[in-house]
């Protein structure tokens, strides 16, 4: 149930953005899913359709944009910036989930320029909002 207490944070930051804007409709909202989060992104989809408040008109025709957050790393000794599909057959789409968890990363990712096993993730974590598209009654 994991999606759904991710789902129910989402909706809760929304409410507030919709709140702090004054929005009178929230249309489109942009969630982006770090690969390392390892949710299913379809369940996560349709938990956020169940969490949304349907008391809250504000929320009637609000459409939920998911993408995925490919993870990226970055060499501590020699600053390199690199993926775990580096050296693979590049996905056509880049949304192939990557499921690891950090620490089992450090026993096989290594550095492509220097091969150290020391970097630090710079993205694929987490769960974050972008935009948010809406309305205001003026
Ligand atoms: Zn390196």
């Amino acid at each position: 149930m994991h999606e759904y207490a991710l789902a129910d944070a989402v909706i809760a930051a929304v409410r507030k953005t919709a709140a702090d804007e004054r929005l009178a409709r929230v249309l489109r909202v942009e969630v982006r899913v770090g690969a390392l989060q390892s949710i299913d992104e379809h369940t996560f989809a349709r938990a956020l359709d169940t969490v949304r408040p349907p008391d809250d008109a504000r929320f009637a025709a609000v459409e939920f944009a998911l993408s995925l957050v490919p993870v990226r790393c970055r060499c501590r000794p020699c600053g390199a910036e690199y993926g775990p599909e580096v050296g693979a057959e590049a996905d056509a789409h880049g949304a192939e989930a990557i499921h690891f968890v950090p620490e089992l990363a450090h026993s096989y990712l290594r550095c492509p320029r220097c091969q150290s096993p020391d970097f630090d993730i710079l993205e694929g974590r987490g769960v974050t909002i972008g935009r948010i598209e809406g309305e205001r009654d003026e």
